[in-house]
């Protein structure tokens, strides 16, 4: 009995099914032991159950191998071995259920529908007050048809059918009546061996997320329904200099400025752009703008600097990342950038195929200190935040 289950309360047991689960096309293992979100699709529903607070003991209905990759038994719990059938597999788990009462709950439940909640566990053990027994169900909601030889036949009324689900809930006692009974008789699941005794089922909804992986593609339904394909913030800074020279167009930004000097440098010297290229590089830890476009290499003499931030964009894309947000720092004496920040933006957010809105562009000069406060250069600051896929 757990603290938190009033001492008047009946025990509840569990029986996870995790024999017998084949492997099919597409699996490279048992599919109970496919990775998702970093932990075996069979620990899942341990670990769901095992952190609720009502449920006192388990049984894990697999073979040692299993279990074995599967990492340890939660307290309270053992092991029974798989039958042939299913049917043979719950007989075998009932049995080492032996020394609980009738009036003791059990869940039976499918180690292959790892989205398990304690809501609706809590929904199964409230209907069982009432309940000899109770299925999580879910409405069908696509149009239904009879189909022979690829040929559809009637539409089929959906509105009186329902998707059954696990945990399958019981009261021990009708539970081991109806398999006492049933020693002939195999049924998929073991409500249908209760109705066989004339006892009602009773019907709780049911839950998206306990989607049955039954097909390698169910993998990519579980990630995205369990938020196992979580991203991970990541930050970058990128800092650049460029000499002023005469005689040379200034670009900055990714657009050019009227000006009496311009940037000096192997490419167009837009020293924002580099610095923002950078910022991305940096979140990605995947080194700097030079090692990805060596200055010693004529092919970027003159280049324009677009080139090298959408590179950087096309970067996070191929992780399968995004860009959140940009904010750069212009640093210098002169030219005003004031006037021509909108189109600064415009273009930025342009190049890496992001909205405007998530580009931000400042400019300060340094109160005529320094080598920007000269007009010798001018510098660049650039913040770059990304959402990248966790590995
Ligand atoms: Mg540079």
């Amino acid at each position: 009995m757990t603290e938190s289950a009033p001492a008047s309360a009946p025990r509840v047991a569990v029986i996870l099914l995790a024999g017998g689960i084949g492997s099919r096309a597409g699996f490279r293992q048992p599919k109970q032991l496919e990775p998702l979100g970093g932990k075996p699709v069979l620990r899942w529903s341990l670990d769901a159950f095992a952190a609720h607070p009502a449920i006192s003991l388990g049984v894990l209905v697999a073979n040692d191998d299993v279990m074995t990759a599967a990492g340890s038994l939660p307290e309270g719990w053992i092991l029974a071995d798989p039958g042939a059938e299913r049917q043979q597999s719950v007989a075998n788990a009932l049995a080492a259920l032996t020394g609980e009462s009738d009036d003791a709950r059990v869940l039976i439940h499918d180690a292959a529908r790892p989205g398990l909640t304690a809501h609706v566990i809590d929904r199964l053990l409230a209907a069982l007050d009432t309940a000899e027994a109770a299925i999580p169900t879910l409405p069908v909601p696509d149009t239904l048809v009879e189909q022979a030889h690829d040929e559809a036949g009637d539409v089929v009324d959906r509105s009186v059918l329902a998707r059954v689900q696990t945990p399958q809930a019981f009261r021990l006692g009708t539970l081991r009546q109806a398999h006492g009974e049933a020693i002939e008789a195999a049924a998929t699941d073991d409500a249908q061996l209760v109705r066989r005794l004339g006892v009602p089922v009773a019907t709780i909804a049911g839950d998206a997320r306990l989607h049955k992986l039954t097909y390698a593609e169910d993998m990519a339904i579980l990630s995205g329904l369990l938020g196992t394909n979580a991203m991970r913030t990541a930050v970058g800074m990128g800092y650049d200099v460029h000499r002023l020279v005469v005689a040379k167009p200034l670009w900055i930004g990714g657009i050019e400025i009227a000006h009496s000097h311009g940037l000096e440098g192997h490419s167009d010297a837009d020293v924002a752009l580099h610095a923002i290229t950078d910022a991305i590089l940096g979140a990605l830890a995947d080194g700097d703008i030079g090692d990805h476009f060596p200055p010693s290499d004529p092919q970027w003499r003159g280049a324009a600097s677009h080139r090298f931030l959408a590179f950087a964009g096309e970067r996070v894309a191929a992780r399968g990342g995004r860009i959140d947000h940009v904010d750069l720092t212009i640093i210098a004496e002169a030219p005003k950038i004031g006037p021509h920040r909108p189109a600064i933006r415009d273009r930025i957010a342009e190049i890496l195929a992001i909205p405007v809105g998530r580009v931000s562009v400042k400019a300060t000069t340094t109160e005529r200190l320094g080598f920007t406060g000269r007009r010798e250069g001018i510098a660049a600051q650039a913040v770059a935040t990304l959402s990248i896929p966790e590995i």
